[in-house]
């Protein structure tokens, strides 16, 4: 087996090579076919979490441990299952939903494993994605890819699943209500079409670089806003009758964050955070009650989630954001892409 390492966090990535894991009890082994590259890899391999003011959250706090194999959009064909591991079709592709809990405690009985607190997330806690073997740890995290190829199906693992999750958190509205999206990178456009698969009314993207507006408008946004105008609020606000229903907020920083608040002077607005930029906001708290206002966080997506979200795409095609493949050779070419902000769509590995 060949993985590439992080062995320290911010230096490049090792090649490590190792027997292949036989998997045992329920687990199952997985031939990768491709591995996205997610910008959440970038912290992970940076160490830290920015959280404004000058302070960090340090991953090796959260219990991440070295060295590791990231990557966690994963598609693999089953060659070996342990003997617990039941109705595993051999030879079959399925894709790997990542985000895993322990399997015992109430969090991950009720489904929601990708909010345990001992998560064996795979490519962050646990081994991942960018080798040519990954170990799945239960059958009930595999999914068929049906007419996807494996390139088409790994992003939905992470990018697809967290969009998914956040959308299914507006509500009822999203059919009735504009919906607001901060942030036109690779979250931003796969948010606006499982959006349209879902049944959206329309969505109104806020980005601060103009060819990503651009590209928002062509995936079918019907209002694009300039994040640094100093109006934007104003702009979003008179695009949505008087105020926004529902804000995600696909980038996480102080900036998008307080423009996400600025924008729902409706009553019983909502603004869904998932990036992970970093920075901080205060709140005046009268606007809480005044303004029936919700802040809400969403990390990935559930069991659940990721059935629904793979029944959606199996009825309504991939969504048609933008995937380049690269050997896995490539990885520390594509994680140096990732983070110069040249990457448009998603980088997909493909051990040979
Ligand atoms: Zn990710
Ligand atoms: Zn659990």
């Amino acid at each position: 087996m060949r993985s590439f390492k992080v062995c320290q966090c911010g230096a490049p990535l090792t090649l490590i090579e190792a027997a292949t894991p036989q998997p045992a009890g329920a687990q199952v082994l997985l031939r990768v076919k491709a591995a996205g590259v997610c910008h959440s890899d970038i912290h992970i391999w940076d160490g830290y979490y920015e959280l404004g003011g000058g302070k960090r959250l340090q991953l090796l706090e959260r219990g991440i441990k070295l060295p590791l194999t990231m990557g966690h959009e994963i598609v693999g064909e089953a060659v070996a299952a342990g003997p617990d591991a039941k109705g595993v079709k051999l030879g079959a592709t399925f894709l790997a939903n990542p985000w895993i809990g322990c399997g015992e405690c109430t969090v991950c009985k009720r489904g929601d494993e990708n909010l345990c607190k001992t998560p064996r997330n795979l490519g962050v806690f646990t081994d991942g994605g960018y080798s040519d073997y990954v170990l799945v740890p239960h059958p009930r995290h595999l999914f068929d890819i049906g007419k996807l190829t494996p390139t088409q199906a790994a992003p939905l693992a992470c990018s697809g699943v967290t969009t998914y999750s956040a959308l299914k958190k507006v509500g009822p509205v999203l059919k009735d209500e504009p919906v607001v999206i901060i942030g036109a990178g690779g979250l931003g456009l796969m948010a606006i079409a499982l959006h349209k698969a879902m049944g959206g009314k329309s969505v109104i993207i806020v980005d601060i670089d103009p060819v990503k507006r651009e590209a928002a408008k062509k995936a079918g946004a019907m209002l694009a806003v300039d994040g640094k105008a100093p109006d934007a609020a104003k702009q979003v606000q008179a695009a949505t009758n008087g105020g926004a229903w529902a804000v995600i907020d696909f980038v996480g920083a102080s900036d998008t964050a307080r423009l996400g608040v600025d924008c729902l002077t409706t009553k019983g607005g909502k603004l869904i955070i998932v990036g992970l930029f970093g920075g901080d906001i205060t709140m005046p708290t009268p606007f809480f009650p005044m303004r029936a206002m919700t802040i809400q966080g969403s990390y990935v997506g559930s069991l659940t989630d990721m059935k629904e979200l793979m029944e959606l795409v199996a009825r309504t095609g991939a969504p048609p954001v933008p995937l380049t493949e690269r050997p896995l050779e490539d990885a520390n070419a594509a994680l140096n892409e990732l983070k110069a902000g040249k990457v448009v769509g998603r980088i997909v590995l493909t051990p040979a």
